[in-house]
Parts: C-alpha cells; structure tokens; sequence
C-alpha cells in the first residue's frame, strides 16, 4: 500500500492515531524533507526508515518506491506540512502507483486550504482551489482573469512576502470582492481577516505580513448586475477612466477590463483610448 499521510501545519497535536500508527508500520517514509520529518517522527519515538522525496528528485525515485511496493512493503509519503500532493510533492508517485496497479490510499487530516475554507464564512458550497498565483504579475493578472468568472470561492496559497501585490492585483482584475485571509492557521498567532480586497490591502500597508497564509475570494455573482450591465451608458472611454480611478489601475489594465466587459478585443479598445 502507498500511504499519502498528512502531517502538521503549526500544532503537533494534529496527526491523527492512524497517521502516527501508519508511520510506525510501513517500511519506508519518503519525506519532503527528511530533516524536517525527523523531527516529528522522533517527538513521537518512530524510528522508521526514511528518504527524501521532493520536487527535484521526485521522478528519480518513484521506481525506487514502486520496487519497495513490487516487494509487498508499505510506504508513506509525507511532505512537511499538511497534505501530501497539494500544493507539495507526491501527485507523480501517485501516478505512477496508480497506473502500474498498486493500492493507494490518502489519511485524511490537516490541509491549510480545508481548514481555512472552512471557518472564513464564505460559499463551502463550491470552491476552487488554485494553489500559488505566478510570481510575475503580468502571469498573476492573466491567472486571475481566467478565475474571473467562476462562481465559486477561489482559494489561494500565498507566500507573505507577496500577499499585498496579490491582493492589490485580484482587486484591479476581480473588483473589491469580499474576501478571507487566513494566516498562521493551527499556531499561536492565528488569524482571521475576514474583509473586502480593498481593506485587506490596505491592512497589509500598515501591518507586515509575517507566517503562511491562505486567501480566499468570493466567486463571480451573476446575480448582481454584471459590470457591462451598470456600465451600458457609459462611452468606452468613460468607462476606462472610472476604472482607473475607481481601482487605482493602470491604462493598460482597464483597457483589458473593458475589453473583457464588452466583448470586443483589446487592440481595438486600445485603438480608441490613443485616438481620444
Ligand atoms: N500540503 C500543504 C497543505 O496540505 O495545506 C500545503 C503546502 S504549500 C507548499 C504551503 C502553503 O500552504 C503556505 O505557503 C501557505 O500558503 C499554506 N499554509 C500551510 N500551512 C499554513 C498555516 N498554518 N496557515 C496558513 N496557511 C498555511
């Protein structure tokens, strides 16, 4: 059996009896990373065997792990936090299990995102996770644009140092959405915002983003009038330049928003916005 075994994400207390049994069991762990792992392992007296398992070598070893599996021994994967394979290494092996016939099983346990979703207050109905947003903003914003018409609530994974760009371009691309952050879930400073983008942004200009965070976003509502709707007296060119005050975003940016608004290509609102 391949075991996926979720481990921690900020409170030791939160490994389940049958995570700590399964660790204790099989023949092998392949962890993220073995230092951090041992960690764990040893504040629960396990002396299992362990390798690492992590995104640069994770091709190389899964027929070292398939062979293990080839010899009837059990083995675990583990990252260094929550959920193996979201987010973290451990969708390839499972793949590979997967397709040459070996059982494979996931404990369930802690995942930031499933945490978070479920205490922000927002739509659990139906969510869609999107792990981290590209680094570049020009990326970002193209990510974002292809999420703007999903209903349901978006879920991110963000580092600290990159929270207040991400939350100033999911307003420029989504609008000033209700929305979560959800940081240093499980630790001693946990936290909850629970506020549109807008004031999320503006908390971030005056309290440094320190910890892990999850951001959540409401979805898309076609029930409110949609922005083409509110918009359908106002000129193209008036409209460019309500979303640049309104949002605080660059030509460039509401010239891709109404674009989007009214259906027509963006050279050709462009085209317009330089002849005014
Ligand atoms: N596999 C993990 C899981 O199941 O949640 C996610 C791993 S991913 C590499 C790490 C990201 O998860 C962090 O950058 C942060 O966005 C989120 N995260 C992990 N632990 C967290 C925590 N305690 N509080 C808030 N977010 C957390």
């Amino acid at each position: 059996m391949l075991y996926l075994v979720p481990t921690p994400i900020g409170n030791l207390e939160d490994i389940t009896l049958r995570a700590l049994r399964v660790l204790k069991e099989v023949a092998l762990i392949a962890c993220e990373d073995t230092r951090h792992t041992r960690k764990l392992l040893n504040h629960y007296n396990l002396d299992t065997p362990t390798i690492s398992y992590h995104e640069h070598n994770e091709h190389d070893r899964v027929a070292l792990i398939l062979e293990r599996l080839q010899q009837n021994q059990s083995v675990a994967i583990v990252s260094d936090a929550g959920m193996p394979g979201i987010s973290d290494p451990g969708a390839v092996i499972v793949r590979a299990a997967v397709t040459a016939g070996f059982p494979v099983t996931a404990l369930p346990g802690p995942c930031a995102f499933v945490a978070a979703l479920a205490a922000s207050g927002m739509n659990t109905e139906s969510f869609y996770f999107a792990g981290f947003l590209p680094a570049k903003k020009q990326a970002r914003h193209n990510a974002l644009q292809q999420l703007a018409q999903i209903e349901a609530t978006l879920v991110f994974y963000e580092a600290p140092h990159r929270i207040h760009e991400c939350l100033r371009d999911a307003l420029e691309v989504l609008g000033n959405r209700q929305a979560t952050v959800a940081r240093e879930l499980s630790k001693h400073f946990e936290q909850y915002l629970r506020l549109p983008l807008k004031e999320l942004m503006h908390h971030f200009e005056t309290h440094e983003p320190r910890g892990e965070f999850v951001l959540l976003i409401a979805g898309y509502n076609p029930v409110e009038p949609a922005p083409a709707t509110q918009t359908e007296s106002e000129t193209l060119l008036a409209r460019i330049e309500t979303l640049m005050q309104e949002r605080g975003i660059s030509a460039n940016a509401a010239i891709k928003l109404v674009s989007q608004e009214r259906g027509i290509s963006k050279r050709e609102v462009y085209n317009q916005w330089i002849k005014k």
